[in-house]
């Protein structure tokens, strides 16, 4: 199979001469592919191109989406999470979360995940692969359609590791960026940390890119090594205080900021103490914590930590000089963690 998703113009042009068809045909597939008003991402259906080149391209096996609907769950903020079919049987998901002016994507880039965070509903199942750029962009195609709205804004915190796949994921943010029109600085990528990964980012970014300018969230979840290392087991090879110089690093030579999201797990690490802690951890540093309200899920033992301690921890940050904000949970009533979706059909 031939995916034409993630294809540049340059690379659609030459298709089109490849077929004996003048090269402004290859713009026309481009454009219809990244208009979020065509829905079924269909090669019969772009009607611009004669029927010969159409049916000459769906023998030869190309295809412009690849993955195909399994379930939705619309919650009652509008928060739409969807699951996917891949060609091989597996199963992903995706979300996207509407505001007033803004459409979210947070994506998947692996089908399941090795990082086994004790949290998470996608750790339990372990890896099963990572995904294709154009399975990665194939998701935004479909929040697109099901929404009927364009996304302004890329989120990659769904399932997996981003940096497990990062030729594949700068793949997919150079056509994010080039083809589907969103800007690097309404990227996040979203990563729990890997040894030697930050730097290899930021590099390969440069590399790829030409630059580095989307934002890095760090999932920290912590105050100190020792919570760090009982709620994500694959902490025991990178210590907080590396993270946090790695991170220092990677201001440094992009000049963008970083932040860090903090899920609020009770009696864990919802104290005040891990307040001034954090705080002291990250005195000096310009970034931002992002404090997050969890998501239960069956079969973990952690709990959402209660309003009255988030607020207080959110004051102590304040007060302490540290960047704060709160990020409420979206589609809370529509087993909104990451991973529950699939893991509920396959159950
Ligand atoms: S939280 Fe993220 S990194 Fe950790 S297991 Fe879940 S998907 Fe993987």
């Amino acid at each position: 199979m031939k995916n034409l998703l993630g294809s540049s113009i340059k690379d659609l042009e030459n298709v089109a001469l490849d077929y004996g068809q003048a090269a402004f045909r290859g713009r026309q597939i481009y454009n219809w592919i990244y208009n979020y008003r065509n829905k079924k991402k269909n090669i019969e259906q772009i009607e611009v191109l004669p029927i010969d080149f159409r049916k000459k391209l769906k023998e030869d096996g190309f295809k412009v989406s690849e993955l195909s609907f399994q379930e939705k769950n619309l919650a009652k903020d509008g928060t739409l999470k969807l699951l996917l079919s891949t060609c091989d049987n597996e199963s992903i998901e995706c979300v996207g979360i509407p505001t007033e002016k803004r459409l979210t994507a947070c994506l998947s880039s692996q089908i399941g995940c090795p990082m086994d965070c004790k949290f998470c509903a996608t750790g339990k199942e372990g890896l099963k692969r990572s995904l294709k750029a154009s399975e990665i962009l194939d998701q935004i195609l479909f929040i697109e359609s099901e929404m009927n709205r364009k996304v302004t804004n890329i989120v990659f915190m769904g399932m997996g590791e981003p940096l497990l796949n990062i030729d594949e994921l700068l793949l997919a943010i150079r056509s994010i960026n080039e083809d589907f029109q969103i800007s690097h600085r309404k990227i996040t990528v979203s990563t729990v940390a890997i040894p030697k990964m930050i730097k290899k980012l930021s590099a390969k970014s440069f590399q790829i890119l030409g630059k580095c300018q989307f934002t890095l969230a760090i999932s920290l979840h912590a105050s100190n090594q020792k919570i760090r290392e009982m709620i994500i087991p694959s902490a025991k090879n990178y210590d907080i205080n590396n993270i946090i110089r790695d991170c220092r690093n990677f201001v440094k030579d992009t000049g963008r900021r970083v932040s860090f999201e903090y899920l609020m797990l009770s009696g864990v690490n919802d104290k005040l103490e891990h307040a001034n802690e954090l705080s002291e951890l990250l005195k000096g540093f310009q970034c931002h914590v992002n404090l997050i309200q969890y998501n239960q899920i069956d079969e973990v033992i952690f709990k959402r930590a209660s309003s009255k301690n988030l607020q207080l921890f959110q004051s102590r940050l304040f007060n302490n000089g540290i960047a704060v904000s709160y990020r409420k949970s979206r589609g809370i009533d529509k087993n909104a963690a990451c991973g529950q979706l699939r893991q509920n059909a396959r159950s």
